[in-house]
């Protein structure tokens, strides 16, 4: 474990570059800057100073499938946060949960007495892992209550509402972070890299496909506006968007949207398939599929002197990617846990939030734009931010 996060934290040190197991061995023995290695060391192997501090606790809002299946087990591995309460509607799985996990039962919570959380010491960090419509509603109680916030994509169902949550943790002097864990995995922080350092020279066109086919039960939460606040674009179509951004390291400055429909019969209220295309400053031209009908998951881009990309590019794990130059071949642990620990650590050592409620504010602008270029047949939708979270903290 200790070597991973090591070797983990060499590759920031050495530029994202992937190390190998002997080159990382290498330099290991070679030695590297006292500082920068004692400040990236796992919190309980530091022995003095202001890095001794505790590990977080997290309480996790919404024990659907994501809690139960990626972050309640991330948890059990994380170096600098732990699993310290829950919040659930169903008594029954509160149980399950205290059993499996030795939650107490002054750390369980439901959704009328969760406000109570503000009196629990034990939890540092709430985690709002709930149908999209309930994302603002919990986001801004946990930050009244005094504690710092990670939020689920979509942030939110519309761009006010990602303003009141990032007013209310601004108020409450609380962190805030969003959910989107690939900013804390080395593939993409390897494509953060070519953005930022030109590795192939500028990049011309860039795509990116984030989809998967929906067949099960037609009454889910994510087929129900009033629960999701849209379809595949507000679920899937996230990931594709930040593709686009962080694989040209530029935020859009418009685009132009168009919608597919073949099961209307299923896809009742929400989008199925949603193209787009972006125009970038730098020239860069960005195309973007997301459907809940179609499989596909990749980014490609196509530059001046060669090309990336990853394939799958956003799944849990593993990811895969090569380049113009070769294959890549990056150590694959956790995304959850390295986004949550990364989090911590931000909240710890004040160490860059990677993926802030302004990013997650900035996904959902482009959001109700996409769908508004769709209303006006596809017209180009300008689009301007004030800052450029293009590579992520
Ligand atoms: P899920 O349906 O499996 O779980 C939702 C949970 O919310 C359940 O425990 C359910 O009981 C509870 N809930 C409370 N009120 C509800 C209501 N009115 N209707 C339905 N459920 C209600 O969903 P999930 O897949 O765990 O997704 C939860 C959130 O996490 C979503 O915002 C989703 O976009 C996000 N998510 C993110 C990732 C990621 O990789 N970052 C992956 C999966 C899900």
């Amino acid at each position: 474990m200790f070597q991973c996060t090591f070797r983990r934290t060499l590759q920031k040190i050495n530029g994202m570059k992937p190390i190998s197991r002997r080159n990382f061995n290498t330099k290991l023995t070679k030695g590297l800057g006292g500082v920068a290695v004692a400040a990236s060391l796992p919190v309980n192997c530091v022995t003095a100073g202001p890095l001794q501090k505790k590990r977080l606790g997290i309480a996790l809002v919404g024990l659907g499938s994501y809690s139960t299946y990626q972050l309640a087990p991330a948890l059990q591995d994380t170096e600098h946060c732990y699993l310290a309460g829950v919040v659930t509607g169903t008594p029954a799985k509160a149980k399950k949960w205290a059993n499996t996990y030795g939650i107490s039962e002054d750390s369980i919570y439901n959704y009328t007495n969760f406000d109570k959380i503000k009196n629990n010491e034990k939890i540092d960090v709430v985690y709002v892992v709930l149908p999209n419509s309930m994302h603002a509603d919990f986001s801004i109680r946990a930050a009244r209550a005094g504690k710092h916030v990670i939020c689920e994509k979509p942030m939110a169902m519309n761009v006010a509402e990602c303003d009141a949550i990032i007013r209310a943790c601004q108020e409450a002097g609380v962190k805030l972070g969003m959910g989107y864990r690939l900013h804390s995995e080395p593939y993409t922080q390897e494509v953060k890299r070519y953005a930022k350092e030109k590795t192939f020279g500028n990049i011309n066109y860039i795509y990116a496909d984030a989809a998967y086919r929906s067949t099960s039960n037609p009454n889910q939460w994510r087929l129900n506006r009033k629960l999701s606040g849209g379809g595949a674009l507000v679920n899937m179509g996230v990931y594709a968007i930040q593709s686009l951004i962080y694989g040209t390291g530029e935020n859009p400055i418009s685009v132009s949207a168009q919608e597919f429909s073949t099961r209307p019969e299923y896809f009742k209220e929400t989008d199925e398939t949603i193209t787009a295309q972006f125009e970038f400053k730098s020239g860069a031209v960005g195309n973007m599929m997301t459907s809940h009908n179609v499989r596909a998951n990749r980014l490609f881009a196509s530059c001046d002197r060669g090309w990336f990309e990853l394939d799958p590019a956003n799944t849990y794990i593993p990811l895969g990617g090569r380049t113009s130059q070769g294959e890549l071949n990056f150590e694959q642990e956790s995304q959850q846990k390295l986004q949550m620990d990364d989090f911590a650590k931000h909240i710890l050592y004040d160490s860059p939030n990677l993926a802030p409620g302004e990013m997650g504010k900035r996904d959902m602008m482009i959001i109700e734009a996409v769908y508004k270029s769709i209303v006006q047949n596809g017209k180009k939708i300008p689009l301007s931010f004030e800052e450029n979270y293009g590579f992520g903290g």
